[in-house]
């Protein structure tokens, strides 16, 4: 079991598979290419399946896909089928920006992953290009259909609420959850490394979101999540506990849910449960800090797996009591190269 020094049990692993985006987001990765490590830093596909397994043995029982954008990265599904095969590994789950996603939904569902969350911050189209720096909104519509369609469910949509960018769309986001089977989540903008709009004008907390929302609509809270679509093989219980930091909400009479995730405003770092592997192989111990351990050096050097859990079990002893996010904005990684 990986227990941190607060007793804190680690079971949960995000594996940022490439620093590279095909997207521009503005808040996170205004200018990408400075940032972009060498294709030989990155960690191989072998690797990435090795330190995995490594962890999975020592107690992580869920994994989630990320990036940059995973799904532009060659061959993913190799690396997924090769994630899906590790013994003990009790959820494989993807995050994407959905741009590609029309395209790869089935070979997911196919290839044994279990959920996958779209990041989707407006539902304008001129709107979406101009915070993702030329995305197509068409293309991730597509793929958020495609995915409901091959049963790649519950299906979360996160939104990243900007105070004056996009916070009038709440309400328009809030309503996908009327006739569709999603679970649509506000999630507070970071203060994290460089970014192309200033936070301290643009953070909106989850509160005041949440406020807006009851007065525009009837809410009521969930203490699990029910979903009126069938879920994957093991999980028909039909419900989503809290392994994850948001608080569900659901508007009276809609298929799905709302939810709110408040890293700032009421951070939830005494349950985190994560550990975050970076695309060039550190691991990084909390989001808001830029404590990380190297895992590349040593795997590349030959260490044995017994030396490779050491330093992992010994890393999460270590890990942060929290983020600090106001009073110390971690600046060594772009969000795209952490992978949120
Ligand atoms: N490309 C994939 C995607 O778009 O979901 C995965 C990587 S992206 C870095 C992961 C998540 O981090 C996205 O939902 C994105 O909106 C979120 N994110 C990036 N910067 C953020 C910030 N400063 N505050 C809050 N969320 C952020």
């Amino acid at each position: 079991m990986l227990i941190d020094n607060y007793q804190r049990q680690v079971n949960y692993l995000r594996i940022s598979i490439t620093d590279m985006c095909n997207l521009r987001c503005l808040y996170c990765q205004p200018k990408p290419e400075a940032g972009w490590k060498i294709h030989r830093e990155i960690l191989r596909y072998e690797e990435i399946i090795k330190l995995a397994s490594l962890m999975v043995q020592l107690g992580i029982k869920r994994i989630r896909v990320t990036g940059g954008e995973p799904l532009i990265k060659k061959d993913v599904l190799l690396l997924i089928k090769g994630l899906a095969r590790i013994d003990g590994l009790e959820e494989l789950t993807l995050t994407t920006n959905g741009t590609k996603l029309a395209q790869f939904a089935e070979q997911l569902k196919e290839n044994k992953v279990d959920r996958i969350n779209i990041s989707l911050d407006s539902l304008n189209r001129e709107r979406y290009s101009s915070i993702t720096g030329g995305g197509n909104l068409e293309d991730v519509l597509a793929g958020i259909d495609e995915a409901l369609s091959v049963g790649l469910v519950p299906l979360k949509i996160n939104m990243v609420v900007m105070k004056g960018i996009n916070d009038d769309e709440v309400e328009s986001f809030a309503r996908l959850t009327l006739d569709k089977p999603v679970i649509v989540r506000f999630i507070e903008f970071m203060p994290i490394s460089q970014q192309g709009v200033e936070w301290d004008e643009r953070y909106l907390p989850a509160y005041i979101l949440k406020q807006r929302l009851s007065s525009n609509f009837e809410i009521i809270k969930c203490n699990s999540v029910s979903h009126p679509v069938p879920l994957p093989k093991g999980r028909e219980d039909n419900s989503v506990h809290g392994n994850g930091p948001a608080e569900y909400y659901q508007i009276k009479g809609a298929v799905g849910n709302i939810g709110f995730i408040s890293p700032i405003s009421d951070h939830f770092c005494v349950s985190c449960n994560r550990l975050r592997l970076t695309p060039d192989g550190h691991l990084r111990l909390c989001l808001g800090q830029d404590a990380e351990v190297d895992l590349k050096l040593p795997l590349r050097q030959g260490a044995t797996d017994e030396e490779l859990q050491r330093i992992i079990t010994q890393a999460v002893w270590n890990k942060p009591a929290g983020h600090q996010f106001q009073l110390d904005r971690p600046t060594g990684r772009q969000m795209v190269a952490i992978g949120g």
